[in-house]
């Protein structure tokens, strides 16, 4: 099988779907990769060193023409997946019905990196959880360069610095790595999530778990390991008592995400009024609404003193760690959905069946049926 590698052309979009290390992996198993020329350039990966590692160098219609085709973002109006050829990619498939219809004309055998099922079979091919280490470090990072203070408390003779306090909302993948990450750096560092179950994970990277007691039906903690939306009236609750800790707040990084919907607002225009001049609110939820009310997705602005940075799509502001991660990903669904180096899909796998989104010109999802409005 022949694996192609555009370069991405979304704008802003600096990570890269194979980096060497994997082309090795997939030559090593006979599979044949070409790479377009520059793909890797973003993320300070050389052409010679694809070459190195088994690549075949070419044009952007070179790797599009290939029997499989692996990117980042979806494909633009101005990329042409090849008919009959296999694509994997972060294809927004619930949002996106006129690729999805696209990719279904086209015959392509469509898998979404985004709709990796979240199991510990599938952990090695899910791609949400690996760009969200990088997005939760690199909003830590942010939080930190925004902010006109020290995050750790220094001892000098010029005097004593205090540290600074960060509240981390939503303690998923990424909410986690930034609790890490500012902890590191010597913040003090608070967080709170819907799911009481992430309480002593929180306290493991030495942070303090926020507790808010709202435990009623439909409480939002969900029955298994992921939240539901809560009710407006828990969310008003919860934001009660939350106005106080973002006051106390120099740093708020919001993570907080429900799978499928809009982020929740949890800090609202008022209680960012309420924070001290200088403050920052970095908000991770921006791809998906944002966690703030007064967030403008893929801006940084000041209100009332405070900088509320919403940047899009962090895991490309560090291309080059955030492609292996990436890569390795894309890899390990690759190497499933073709072991022998051909494909040989098996629908009745909860990891085929649950990231395939076209196939033989059907749409196979239902759950993309659904959403993009197309008949079964
Ligand atoms: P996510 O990005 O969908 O959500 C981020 C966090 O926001 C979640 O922890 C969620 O509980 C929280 N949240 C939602 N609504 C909230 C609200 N109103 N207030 C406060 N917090 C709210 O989640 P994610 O990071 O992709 O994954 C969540 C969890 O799933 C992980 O922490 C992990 O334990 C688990 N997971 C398991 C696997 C696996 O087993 N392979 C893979 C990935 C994730």
């Amino acid at each position: 099988m022949k694996v192609g590698v555009p370069k991405e052309v979304k704008p802003g979009e600096r990570r890269v779907a194979l980096v060497p290390e994997a082309v090795k992996k997939l030559t090593g198993k006979g599979f044949d990769v070409v790479i377009e020329r520059g793909a890797g350039k973003e993320a300070n990966l050389t052409d010679s060193e694809y070459e190195e590692a088994g690549a075949a160098l070419g044009t952007a219609t070179d790797a599009w023409a290939a029997d499989a085709v692996l990117k980042v973002a979806p494909p633009e109006p101005t990329e042409s997946p090849r008919t009959g050829s296999l694509l994997i990619a972060f294809l927004s498939p619930l949002t996106n019905p006129e690729l999805v219809k696209r990719l279904a004309d086209a015959r392509v055998t469509s898998f979404a990196m985004e709709a990796i099922p979240r199991t510990t079979r599938a952990q090695s091919m899910d791609a949400l959880s690996s760009q969200a280490v990088v997005a939760g470090y690199r909003a830590a990072l942010a939080g930190a360069r925004e902010l006109g203070k020290f995050f750790p408390m220094l001892t000098t003779a010029a005097g004593t610095v205090r540290p600074s306090r960060v509240l981390v909302l939503g303690a998923g993948v990424a909410g986690l790595q930034a609790i890490a990450t500012a902890r590191r750096l010597g913040a003090m560092v608070e967080a709170y999530d819907v799911r009481p179950a992430v309480k002593e994970e929180v306290q493991s990277l030495g942070a303090k778990f926020v507790e808010i007691e709202v435990k009623q039906e439909g409480d939002g903690s969900g029955s298994g390991e992921y939240a539901k939306e809560v009710s407006a009236d828990v969310q008003r609750r919860q934001q009660e008592l939350l106005a106080e800790r973002v006051a106390a707040a120099d740093v708020v990084i919001t993570t907080a995400a429900v799978p499928g919907r809009p982020a929740p607002k949890l800090v609202s225009a008022e209680m960012v009024r309420a924070m001290r001049p200088g403050s920052v609110v970095v908000d991770l939820a921006a791809e998906t609404g944002g966690n703030c009310e007064l967030t403008a997705p893929g801006t940084v602005q000041v209100q009332d003193g405070v900088t509320i940075d919403a940047t899009l799509n962090l895991p490309s502001q560090m291309p080059f760690h955030s492609s292996l991660l990436y890569a390795n990903n894309v890899v390990n669904l690759l190497t499933h959905l073709a072991p022998e180096g051909e494909l040989a899909l098996d629908f009745d796998d909860e990891i085929t069946a649950g990231a395939a989104v076209t196939h033989d010109g059907r749409i196979v999802s239902e759950r993309v049926r659904d959403a993009v409005g197309a008949p079964a």
